[in-house]
């Protein structure tokens, strides 16, 4: 008799996890069953803002592997199915067929804990009027669509993170009138520090993208069922037929809680650095999970697809019956609003405060390329580096076409652990169309030197 491995979870981490145990275990071996609520597995729901905003035509370029692909890796996938109940002594789960309305249960030996992250839907009137929506997962993604090419007119999106930014691009670029509200100073709070930030919001405002700073939602009013308008405190009011609640996501615990699998400090399950939880057979990652944080060492809850398809690999390796642990995390993480790039990894200010750092912040003006290249873009570059040891700590970026990518040699030297004196002195490659000759990272590198001296 092969054992059973049930994937409660069917996208980055769970269809990662369950393809390197199939690698590695046959079926004769292992069976493996994947149980998905929505109705599409492994999708990138990185791309679904460029759906919405019609750079992506068909939906089914977003799928990386239909169900019929992974049954011809004997992996068999149910969609709208979802996991209503985990009884880990029994080894079993309680699975809802979401058409038929019925419930089946299933034995397993081990189980692979992947339900990643919902959508934060604040308890404020009106939010269950027709046109009011939410942006995770590709059902999300083809509503939004539907209501874009029916023609909608006044958007809103309530809040000022990465995927509402990305929303508000999308619906912008499809000719409709767009406004962010954003309760902080700035917009991208959570992953730029406010300086940065207010560089990002003032440049939307510049592309024709209406921000709105300091301002929290009161109460959505509709006309028919429909919503209509978004009131905020103060009798301000926004006319919207549209309206995307971008506030965030929470990791999706309720059935490990319910099971009695044990979360972390961050709210999330907690995993050793194989993605095992604290119970046996049980393991786990992605969004739902922690990973430690490796400049702070802390652990964290950072909801990014690198960072769940990393998880699931590793897991899988290990119910495949090899060895592999997961490393940690930066939070490296890149977006774009029309031809602005926005990039960061490791601390922010707030973040090496609360980790107890000492740091010192350089800022430096550059340009993506020579000076005088035609296509010169602006961009800013800020660092932060430990008083004393010189240690980078983190790096942000905003500017225009090729600032953004630039991260990823931060992100390389922070993953090393490299001092600032260190950083300023690589070798990194130069023509007039790349680059100046001291490329912003040099720069800032070395200037970030000269302050901490
Ligand atoms: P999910 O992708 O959330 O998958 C979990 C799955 O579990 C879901 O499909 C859910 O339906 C299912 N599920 C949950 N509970 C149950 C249950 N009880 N029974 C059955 N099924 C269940 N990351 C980046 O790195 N770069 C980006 O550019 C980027 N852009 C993004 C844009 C958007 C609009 C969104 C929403 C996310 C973006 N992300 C990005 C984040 C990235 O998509 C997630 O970090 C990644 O998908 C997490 O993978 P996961 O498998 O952990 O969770």
């Amino acid at each position: 008799m092969p054992q059973r491995l049930i994937v409660v979870g069917g996208d980055a981490a769970g269809m990662s996890a369950a393809s390197q145990a199939r690698r590695r275990r046959a079926s004769d071996d292992l069976e493996i069953l994947v149980f998905e609520r929505s109705s599409f597995v492994s999708y990138s729901a990185c791309g679904e803002p460029y759906y919405v905003g019609g750079y992506v035509t068909d939906i089914g370029q977003l799928q990386v592997r239909t169900p019929e692909e992974f049954a011809a890796m004997d992996i068999t996938v149910h969609t709208r199915h979802e996991v209503t109940g985990l009884d880990p002594k029994a080894g079993k789960v309680t699975v809802r067929h979401l058409e038929a309305g019925t419930d089946t249960t299933f034995g397993y030996d081990l189980l692979m804990y992947a339900t990643g992250a919902t959508a934060f839907v604040p308890s404020i009137a009106g939010r269950d009027l027709a046109g009011v929506h939410v942006l995770r997962t590709l059902d999300d993604a083809l509503a939004l669509r539907r209501l874009v090419t029916e023609g909608a007119q006044h958007a809103v999106v309530v809040g000022g993170g990465y995927i509402g930014l990305e929303v508000a691009e999308a619906l912008h670029h499809h000719g409709v009138k767009t406004r962010v509200l954003t309760s902080g100073p700035a917009v991208l709070e959570r992953t730029l520090d406010p300086d940065m930030g207010t560089l990002v919001t003032e440049r939307m405002r510049g592309m024709g993208l209406e921000v709105s700073t300091g301002i929290r939602v009161h109460s959505l009013q509709g006309v028919d069922g429909r919503v209509a308008r978004v009131d905020c405190p103060g009798g301000v009011c926004f006319e919207a037929d549209v309206v995307i609640l971008g506030l965030g996501t929470r990791p999706e615990v309720q059935l490990a809680k319910e099971a009695g699998i044990p979360l972390g400090e961050t709210g999330a399950v907690a995993v050793n650095s194989r993605q095992q939880t604290k119970v046996e057979g049980i393991w786990a990652a992605g969004d739902c999970t922690e990973a430690l944080h490796r400049v702070s060492q802390r652990a964290v809850n950072i909801h990014l697809g690198t960072i769940a398809t990393k998880q699931g690999r590793v897991a899988g390796i290990n119910i495949g019956g090899e060895y592999a642990t997961f490393p940690g995390v930066l939070g490296t993480a890149i977006t774009k609003v029309c031809d602005l790039e926005i990039a960061c990894t490791g601390l922010t200010e707030a973040a090496a405060t609360a980790a107890g750092l000492a740091y010192h912040a350089t800022t430096i003006d550059s340009t993506t390329t020579a000076g005088y290249w035609p296509e010169a873009a602006n961009m800013r570059l800020k660092v932060l580096a430990e008083c004393g040891s010189g240690r980078l700590l983190g790096a942000q970026i905003v500017g225009g076409p090729g600032a953004g990518k630039r991260i990823d040699v931060l992100a390389t030297a922070l993953w090393s652990n490299m001092r600032v004196d260190e950083l300023m002195q690589l070798d990194l490659a130069y023509a007039p169309p790349f680059a100046p000759v001291w490329d912003p990272v040099l720069i800032a590198a070395r200037k970030a030197w000269e302050t901490g001296r």
